[in-house]
């Protein structure tokens, strides 16, 4: 097996999880509290503030965003297909039996939805159009890495795994194609393509056929030399799924590293934890393991944990068929 692929496919997960982690640090603030809380930078877990807020969680573990990713990830494990039943299950037991912290507004409206374990799909549809076709939350985007490694050499699939996994929980056109954006730009990095201006072109109008008001995030985010320009921190807007995905399309075209990609992102405060996860998993894709700095992977509570699922899913995905 090629070194280098195997350390995107890791970096791509282990990238989610550090960012979800560390951008704990720093979810829900403005750009004026981060500086007021970490006037240095944020640069480890035993910085974080233990406010009524974080202090749910230890320093290094990861929150809900990285709790779902997991939960398809050990679905696909044991059921080696994408079947959204059994992950249907896995969000229900994680939310009314083991009380999944964190967890947002959407999906838990989905969960209690009377149709959600037998028609997850339906169940979504229904949350939203209660809502006026309005909901966009990022809680979908937030988990989607892993979508963009299963059905590895298969574009199509990568495509229709990625709507489906959205569609359980966050029906509206604009989740879909964020989650299909993000999924596939992972496949594209963890075979080895840079995110040069073919790849992020062909992403883009992947992600257009699904709707039209996606494109001016992803513009914003590839012409802003500044990440503030995103407003990241605005609180109308901050858990908009559109948001987070400029946000990972920022760090991924700007940054020259993981970490100053990462750290760039956070540190601009709003959903910090859900924005770290899909620029962390990006970065990840891009850059490799290896590039993560080693006291975020170390202070990973999980890691012990996510090592064996991962390297399991790789030796699974390895033997699908091209
Ligand atoms: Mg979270």
């Amino acid at each position: 097996m090629d070194d280098t692929l195997e350390d995107r496919f890791l970096g791509t997960l282990f990238g989610q999880a550090v960012g979800d982690a560390l951008g704990l640090g720093m979810e829900f603030m403005s750009k004026a509290d981060v500086l007021w809380y970490y006037p240095t930078g944020l640069n480890n877990y035993e910085q974080i503030v233990q406010d009524d807020h974080r202090k749910r969680w230890l320093p290094g573990d990861w929150t809900d965003d990285t709790e779902q990713m997991t939960m398809i990830l050990d679905s696909l494990l044991e059921m080696k297909q994408v079947d959204i039943c059994d992950i249907a299950r896995r969000f229900w037991n994680w939310v009314f039996f083991a009380r999944g912290v964190g967890v947002g507004n959407t999906v838990c409206a989905v969960l209690e939805h009377p149709d959600y374990s037998s028609n997850p799909h339906a169940a979504a549809q229904s949350i939203w159009e209660q809502s006026g076709c309005w909901l966009a939350a990022n809680g979908a985007i937030m988990r989607t890495s892993v979508m963009g490694l299963w059905d590895f050499h298969d574009r199509n699939k990568i495509r229709a795994n990625a709507e489906a996994v959205c569609k359980m929980t966050h029906f509206d056109p604009r989740c879909v194609g964020s989650c299909v954006a993000v999924s596939v730009l992972i496949n594209a990095l963890v075979n080895g393509r840079l995110p040069d201006e073919e790849l992020l072109g062909e992403v883009q109008s992947l992600a257009k056929e699904y709707d039209d008001r996606i494109e001016p995030f992803f513009e914003a985010a590839l012409s802003s030399d500044d990440i503030g320009m995103l407003a990241l921190d605005r609180e109308e807007d901050m858990g908009y799924t559109l948001k987070t995905l400029s946000a990972g399309i920022w760090a991924l075209t700007h940054a020259s590293s993981f970490e100053e990609g990462l750290t760039q992102v956070i540190h601009q405060g709003g959903d910090a934890d859900t924005n770290g996860a899909v620029a962390g998993a990006l970065l990840g894709a891009r850059y490799g393991m290896s590039a993560i700095p080693v006291r975020w992977l170390d202070g990973l509570t999980w890691r012990e944990y996510l090592k064996r699922v991962s390297q399991e899913l790789l030796l699974m995905v390895i033997g699908q068929q091209g």
